[in-house]
């Protein structure tokens, strides 16, 4: 569909944008239902100038990317009550000039995890204590787990500070009592990405078969902790279907229909085998 005078446009802010994999993603899934929306990429310095643009031009809706999460949220006319306590905002939705910042990170992780097995009641050992793993706590908190937050010594107090918000236990990434006990088992630190693709985060020996282990690193598409989690015997979850499904939430906001969600994991694996 070529873009005319009745075209929605969304877009994706943030320094730098170039590599975002975001437009490739929700354009194709534009396309196959058939909307007139296009989605573009804007490299951008002065968040309050681009929200001004939002309004003035009548944009649909933004993702918002580093490092403007929490910048943009003096802008907006409203925050979503769990994007408030996460304290930052992913997603803009524009409704006739009134703009609400949502966090769809949460939610993404909810609904990746939610395939395997539901949260409620489960015990989790949340590794990690950064901006992803605040949005997967506030997330596992809306859905009634019981996480304990685990981080690296000598950046414990982001566990401390984040435990004491949602009102949970924390500890040192070292506790394997707490990684063996769990249900689920979550790896939010960058432990597993390039060029740290060798390490894993927690002894993966600690491991049992009854376990669901998450990670939230997409490059490489499977790290090395899900690898030793797999020959253990563990269901696996890898981060890149927490990336589609907090894309395929946004989409939802903006359009009012349900995201082609096979349709953009296929978008996003093929983008993301080719940046390999
Ligand atoms: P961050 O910088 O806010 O937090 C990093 C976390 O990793 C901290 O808890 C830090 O203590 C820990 N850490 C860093 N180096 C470590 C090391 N060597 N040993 C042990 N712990 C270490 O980063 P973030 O924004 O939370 O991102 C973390 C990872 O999550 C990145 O790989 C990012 O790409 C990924 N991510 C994925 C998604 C997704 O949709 N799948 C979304 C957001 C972030």
């Amino acid at each position: 569909m070529r873009p005319d005078a009745k075209t929605r446009l969304c877009g994706i802010i943030g320094n730098p944008v170039e590599h975002s994999l975001s437009p490739a993603m929700h354009n194709a899934a534009f396309e196959r239902l058939g909307l007139n929306f296009v989605y573009l990429a804007f490299r951008v310095t002065d968040v309050e100038g681009a929200i001004r643009a939002v309004r003035a031009l009548g944009l649909r809706g933004l993702s918002v990317t580093v490092p403007h999460k929490v910048a943009v949220i003096p802008f907006l006319d409203a925050i979503d009550p769990v994007a408030r306590s996460i304290g930052a905002v992913n997603t803009v939705v524009n409704d006739g000039g009134r703009l609400t910042g949502y966090n769809t990170d949460w939610t993404g992780f909810v609904r990746s995890l939610e395939a395997h097995v539901p949260p409620a009641g489960r015990r989790v050992a949340l590794l990690g204590a950064g901006g992803a793993a605040r949005a997967i706590a506030f997330g596992l908190r809306e859905r009634g787990a019981s996480p304990t937050i685990l981080n690296r010594a000598e950046e414990i107090a982001m566990a401390r500070d984040l435990a004491a918000e949602i009102g949970c236990p924390f500890g040192d990434l070292a506790r394997t009592d707490v990684i063996a006990a769990a249900d689920i088992v979550v790896n939010a630190t960058s432990v597993g990405m390039a060029p740290l693709q060798d390490l894993v985060p927690a002894d993966p020996a600690v491991l049992r078969p009854e376990q669901v282990v998450v990670d939230v690193v997409y490059n490489p598409l499977e790290t090395r902790f899900l690898r030793e989690a797999k020959a253990r015997g563990c269901r696996t979850v890898p981060g890149c279907e927490m990336l589609l499904l907090q894309g395929a939430t946004q989409f939802e906001l903006w359009t009012g229909q349900p995201a082609p969600v096979d349709l953009m994991r296929t978008v996003l694996m093929e983008r993301l085998a080719a940046n390999r």
